[in-house]
């Protein structure tokens, strides 16, 4: 994203900027006055999967009860051992192609092999940072910005034995969403257009076609280390788009070998339920976006022009950034 500093303008801020820095401020304010834990709903369920459970068992647990993660706790240090997500069954993916032999294990590998699977595909390590939830819900924002995680875990000390307690996990979207619907006064002064604020990214775009295959995605995936890529037609105009979290209907029941399928026949494999694509074009203003997300579950937005041909991308994590970073003196360098 090329979110650049207020400083770095070259005209005086016009009453527009002006307005929509009001209104950045005003959410930066409302998020160090909240807590990780207002973010969470009145009651929740929180699935903690143990790390001696079984990596196939975990793709069942995980469709099963339609979530797309879960914190892993290992049970003999009693500790949290990280959050379990789409990223580690794309390094099992990885790990299934640079070793084909091993295949027959693949079945018998627990989660706590994930870290050796990391290891073993050269994969960098995903930091766990974590939060205690009573903290500013601000500074989950700092960390998941700086680390690039798009979710955080909210670890708390037990008094009496004095062992941390996983008591959920927030996500961008979760917090987008918190904001949108509780700052409805505020959101409305960000006036500006995704194009004048540069939201997102527009050059070099990852795309496939329905009839690339599933592996060519994962593939594209890591390299650019992204998390959904547009699926586009010979026209360049946007069908679909295939997310990280597709991988695990692929490959429920250990059915390696069919990642070869095509794209298109991975879209038929998502959840009934599954909310679709959400696009936006690039004179959309930024309100009209909180919008969206206030009313729907969106994970990102694909931006499109007139004949609905892909623009570019913009994902949650560089709404984050604009809305926490945006014409903050320090450049967003502090942790
Ligand atoms: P995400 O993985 O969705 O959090 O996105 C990380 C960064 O990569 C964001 O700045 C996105 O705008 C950018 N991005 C996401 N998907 C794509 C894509 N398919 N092609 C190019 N950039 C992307």
């Amino acid at each position: 994203m090329a979110a650049a500093p207020a400083a770095a303008e070259a005209h005086p801020p016009s009453p527009l900027d002006k307005e929509q820095l009001q209104g950045l401020k005003a959410i930066r304010d409302f998020l160090k006055v909240r807590t990780s834990y207002d973010v969470l709903p009145l009651s929740f369920r929180l699935i903690v999967l143990d790390t001696d459970l079984l990596i196939k068992k975990s793709l069942n647990i995980l469709t099963q009860n339609a979530i797309v993660s879960a914190p892993l706790w290992d049970s003999v240090t009693s500790r949290f051992a990280g959050i379990l997500t789409s990223t580690d069954y794309i390094n099992v993916i990885q790990y299934y192609c640079q070793f084909p032999d091993e295949i027959s294990k693949l079945g018998q590998f627990r989660l706590s092999s994930l870290r050796d699977i990391e290891k073993a595909i050269g994969a960098i390590p995903i930091e766990t940072v974590s939060v205690h939830p009573s903290r500013p819900l601000y500074e989950a924002c700092r960390r998941m910005l700086k680390t690039r995680a798009r979710r955080i875990p909210l670890v708390d000390v037990d008094d009496e034995t004095g062992r941390e307690t996983v008591i959920s996990v927030i996500t961008q979207y979760r917090i987008l969403k918190f904001i949108a619907v509780n700052n409805e006064h505020n959101t409305v002064m960000l006036k500006k257009s995704v194009r004048e604020v540069h939201l997102g990214s527009y050059t070099n775009l990852a795309t496939v076609h329905m009839n690339s295959t599933v592996l060519d995605a994962i593939h594209m995936m890591v390299d650019r280390n992204i998390s959904c890529i547009p699926i586009v037609d010979a026209e360049n105009r946007v069908l679909n788009a295939f997310e990280a979290i597709d991988v695990i209907p692929c490959i429920k029941g250990g059915a390696y070998e069919e990642l070869d399928g095509t794209v298109g026949e991975a879209l038929c494999k998502r959840p009934d339920d599954s909310p679709g694509i959400y696009t936006c074009g690039e004179g959309d203003r930024l309100d009209s976006i909180f919008d969206t997300i206030r009313k729907s579950r969106v994970h990102r937005l694909i931006v499109v022009d007139d004949d609905n041909k892909l623009k570019g991308i913009i994902s949650l994590s560089d709404i984050l950034k604009y809305v926490l970073l945006y014409g903050e003196e320090d450049g967003g360098h502090r942790s």
